[in-house]
């Protein structure tokens, strides 16, 4: 039995070395040969600056006086308070981020979530109280799109990087396609629609993580049905930032 696992491992890789050869890895931004993401880009990537950043919404110009997390913000997106402690986000939202969203999500280059994953962990204050990490989980049509749930593999990559359990919470029941809400809409669409697993793994304190922030909805839906079901404390994270 040893000996045709060996077999199969020397095939496995061979097959690697050969598919290395005929289509060799490229950057998901300068398409550049040799890793998924190369080091000058990731260097040159919008990061948001933490000092200017709202320490709670993780609105990233809102350190002095927040645009979200003042009650006309929250007004705008329904609710009254934030039902997480937390929020940051490490790049802002455009062109270059959004391809390496793109190629993950759309072009199925999952070694992505480890790059996403290592942005995301050197950005976390170290203020942050955590025991797992936990994700928003996909739709059932974007997760039998894909094949794979691309949250959870940024949450699993970033759990290895912390030395953290990484544990599914919430599944997702069906909601009306978010994009074409507004932030009102999207809140209520949402609301309700994510429900706690029936036999979760617990935890006091959680890193929610997603791939980007757009309205700050989903995660306010996701936080809440997490609140609901016993966690004490929800500290969101996200890859990118509209
Ligand atoms: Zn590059
Ligand atoms: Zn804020």
């Amino acid at each position: 039995m040893i000996w045709k696992r060996g077999i199969a491992k020397l095939a496995d890789t061979a097959t690697e070395a050969l598919a290395e050869t005929l289509w060799p890895t490229r950057c998901a931004i300068c398409d550049m040969p040799g890793a998924v993401l190369c080091e000058r880009c990731c260097a040159e990537l919008p990061y948001v600056d933490w000092w200017r950043a709202c320490k709670r919404c993780g609105s990233p110009f809102g350190l002095v006086q927040c645009d979200i997390c003042n009650p006309i913000g929250l007004s705008r997106l329904g609710i009254d308070r934030l039902p997480f402690e937390a929020c940051a986000s490490a790049v802002h939202f455009c062109g270059d981020t959004g391809q390496i969203v793109r190629v993950f999500k759309d072009q199925g280059e999952q070694r992505l979530a480890v790059d996403i994953a290592l942005i995301m962990a050197r950005i976390i204050p170290p203020e942050w109280d955590y025991e797992a990490v936990t994700y928003v989980p996909a739709t059932l049509s974007a997760f039998r799109y894909r094949g794979y749930d691309h949250a959870e593999l940024i949450a699993s990559a970033l759990a290895d990087r912390l030395g953290v359990r990484h544990i599914p919470t919430l599944n997702r029941p069906r909601t009306r396609d978010q994009r074409k809400l507004g932030s009102k809409e999207r809140i209520s669409n949402l609301a309700g629609s994510f429900a706690p697993r029936d036999d979760p793994e617990t935890a006091r304190s959680l890193i929610l993580v997603d791939d980007v922030l757009t309205t700050g909805a989903t995660l306010c839906a996701a936080s809440q049905a997490l609140r609901q079901s016993g966690v004490e404390q929800v500290r969101c994270l996200t890859f990118a930032r509209v």
